[in-house]
């Protein structure tokens, strides 16, 4: 299996393959200070819908309220819309369901103040969240991130990943209608620091220090 990109979605990705048993190939077109994307400057904000945080809190939130606030900004009202409007259904079904218990089991915890983020209701005609809904992970975007980092880490020690940095993809290679491979350029090495702040933090709290 090979996944494009280091970014959280191709961490998860890859750590969730290769410990169902999949050998996979994990390319990204940056130098390895840049392992978890956008997703390592980020809030660390979280999605969950009825959680505990929130019942504590006294928010009355649920699949149903999240799914309207979902479609008053999505509609989904175009065929190809078709696909999305699954993906939303079941992604609302996941946050009020394992999500919460699945991030736990990763080691993630959450802020006991859920925030708003989108926020919608009142003036905002139906877009937007109606309720609170941003559940702040401890450590922030680094610690969403580190968990999936960790368990990539340890399936390259143990040959169950091969990850390659600098090996951006220009093409998919396609047969009979499938995408079978992957096409694209090696790039020069890069030790340019990752942009932003150094990321010592991080690496400090995970024990894991960046290889160079
Ligand atoms: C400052 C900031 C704060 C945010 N706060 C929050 C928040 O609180 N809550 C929230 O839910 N979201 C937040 N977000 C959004 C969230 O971080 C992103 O949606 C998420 O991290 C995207 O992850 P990704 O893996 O899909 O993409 P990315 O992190 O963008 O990763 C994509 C990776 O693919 C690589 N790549 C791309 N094209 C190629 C190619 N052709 N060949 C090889 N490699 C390639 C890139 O180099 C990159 O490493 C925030 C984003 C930012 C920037």
């Amino acid at each position: 299996m090979i996944v494009v990109g280091v970014g959280l979605a191709g961490l998860v990705a890859a750590a969730e393959a290769a410990d169902a048993g999949r050998r996979v190939l994990l390319l990204d077109q940056e130098p390895e200070q840049n392992l978890g994307g956008q997703a390592w400057w980020s809030f660390g904000g979280l999605f969950l819908v009825d959680s505990p945080e929130q019942r504590r809190m006294g928010i009355r939130d649920s699949v149903e309220l999240a799914w309207q606030d979902w479609t008053g900004s999505a509609a989904f009202d175009r065929p190809e819309d078709h696909w999305p409007r699954r993906w939303a259904e079941a992604y609302v079904h996941f946050a009020a369901e394992e999500k919460r218990a699945w991030l736990r089991a990763q080691g993630l915890r959450v802020f006991p103040v859920v925030s708003w983020a989108e926020r919608g209701g009142g003036a905002a005609h139906g877009h937007g969240n109606s309720v609170p809904r941003f559940h702040v992970t401890w450590g922030t975007g680094p610690g969403v991130v580190e968990p999936f980092a960790r368990r990539v880490r340890a399936a390259v020690e143990q040959g169950r990943i091969r990850l390659l940095f600098r090996h951006r993809v220009d093409e998919l290679v396609t047969s009979g209608g499938m995408v079978t491979g992957v096409r694209g350029a090696v790039l020069a090495p890069d030790d340019a620091p990752a942009a932003g702040p150094p990321r010592a933090p991080w690496w400090a709290t995970s024990g894991t220090p960046p290889k160079r």
